[in-house]
């Protein structure tokens, strides 16, 4: 059987492709550009050897950053680049006439389908842009004769050889690009399916990292959500969330994952040791957008009778680049039920501190990435240190998430941060396990 592909390998496939794509166009640029200048350096046209020189020189410059890693900087330049020279040669050079007709614009079909590649992860309107602007400029040389009337417009003997160039090229381009574009979205699409399959078949189950006390009491947990598949084993948030929220299956698995932990807060109200512990559940901004989301929240309670005020959902800071006003309505509503609000990673996203003061939050989480390298890193002791203060200014609890050493866990104290998560205590736990700890840690 074949085995299946990991999101992790998915989108260093994807990152393989892209790189091998601006190979190929860098090639190709650099190539072309060498054919010509041999060809006009043969007719002494010097002004179109020092012309192409620039095209040589992009075409290099795209190959040395694809070979840096810098992709998203040589997509960039790739095509920026190669719109501006295709439509100035377009404009200046390949100009039609009755016998020849304008091949160069060709490209542009091409540039335009692979901005669907190359900036895959970019946002929607940009990616719609770029396409447009190139199907635009395409529509325009291919529909008229417009083009300078100069010195510089290449006879049609010239211009022929170019017809059977840039016609074989760009179709040869075109095609690579669809079979490399058609392979990323089967695979994507398999995998989008496996995600949906598992969480029909209930492949999902929640582990509990216990949130203590500096004295050693158990306040709750926060709940992680892991993914038993049966050929691949257990599989990290890390490996499916982004994939789940491209696909927007992040909603359903969402929603099982709010239920789910609802009724764990059920089941804890039971348990004399653990009727006091708040459970903190990751909302994705996605979840967030729902119209509904805060009635999807308030049935997952009354469905299963979990107080709500032990129930915490944590943010992350991306959630806040969409519509602020509407999430701070729907946080409002919900907090008016009794939820509270955690920040999740504070410090690692898009900071603005103005919006801490129109958040109704409850608390700040240390991002893990502070907290690593607390005890020894000044940066990353001052940083923890602002935080701690700008929770104690604003009157929202501080939390320390990642605390794996004495330590740091020391630090923190000694600075004003008394409730901490991180493997120093316990790693994630299974729910009966996390009953365990808490009746161990009673005085
Ligand atoms: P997060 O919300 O920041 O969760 C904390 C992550 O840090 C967890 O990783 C946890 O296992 C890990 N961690 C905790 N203490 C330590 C420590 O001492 N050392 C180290 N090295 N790591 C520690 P996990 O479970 O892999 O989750 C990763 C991320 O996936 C979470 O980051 C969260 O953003 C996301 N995630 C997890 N469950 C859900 C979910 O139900 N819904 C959504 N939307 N996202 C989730
Ligand atoms: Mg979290
Ligand atoms: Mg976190």
């Amino acid at each position: 059987m074949q085995t299946p592909i990991t999101p992790f390998e998915l989108g260093a496939r994807h990152r393989h492709r892209v790189r091998s794509m601006l190979w190929l166009g860098a090639g190709v640029m650099t190539l072309m550009g060498l054919g010509w200048s041999i060809f006009f350096g043969m007719t002494g046209a010097w002004f179109f050897v020092a012309l192409i020189a620039v095209f040589i020189a992009v075409g290099i410059g795209v190959g040395v950053l694809t070979y840096l890693r810098r992709t998203r900087l040589a997509s960039y330049i790739f095509i920026a680049a190669s719109f501006v020279i295709v439509c100035a040669v377009a404009w200046v050079l390949d100009v039609p006439s009755s016998e020849e007709p304008r091949t160069i614009h060709l490209f542009l079909l091409f540039l335009a389908l692979s901005s669907g590649l190359f900036l895959r992860d970019e946002p929607l309107p940009f990616r719609l842009a770029v396409a447009g602007t190139c199907f635009a400029a395409f529509v325009g040389f291919a529909s008229t004769n417009a083009g300078l009337d100069s010195v510089y417009a290449l006879p049609d003997s010239v211009r022929v050889v170019g017809t059977w160039l840039n016609t074989s090229f760009s179709i040869i381009a075109m095609y690579t690009l669809v079979h490399v574009m058609v392979s990323d979205l089967a695979e994507t699409s398999a995998l989008g399916r496996e995600l949906r399959e598992g969480i029909e078949r209930g492949e999902f189950f929640l582990l509990y990292q216990p949130q203590v006390t500096s004295q050693g009491k158990v306040l709750g947990a926060e709940v992680l959500l892991r993914w038993q598949q049966p050929e691949r084993g257990l599989v990290g948030p890390d490996e499916f969330i982004a994939l789940a929220e491209k696909t927007g299956l992040i909603l359903p698995l969402g929603m099982w994952t709010l239920g789910a932990a609802c009724e764990q807060l059920a089941q804890w109200a039971l348990n004399p040791h653990t009727a006091h512990c708040t459970v903190a559940v990751n909302v994705s901004a996605h979840q967030l957008q729902q119209a509904d989301f805060v009635g999807q929240v308030q049935s997952a309670l009354e469905r299963t009778g979990a107080r709500a005020q032990l129930l915490k959902l944590e943010l992350t800071e991306s959630v806040l680049a969409h519509d602020l006003d509407d999430i701070i309505a729907k946080m409002a509503a919900l907090k008016a039920l009794g939820v509270g609000f955690s920040l999740d990673d504070f410090g690692t996203g898009y900071s603005s501190l103005s919006y801490l003061k129109h958040l109704p939050l409850d608390q700040i989480k240390i991002d893990q990435s502070f907290v690593r390298d607390v005890d020894t890193n000044t940066y990353d002791a001052s940083i923890a240190r602002t935080i701690i203060s700008l929770g104690q200014g604003l009157n929202f609890a501080v939390i320390a998430e990642g605390v794996e050493t004495q330590q740091q866990r020391d630090f923190l104290i000694a600075n004003g941060c008394h409730t901490f998560q991180g493997d120093f205590f316990s790693k994630p736990i299974t729910a009966p396990e996390f009953a365990a700890f808490v009746a161990r840690q009673l005085p």
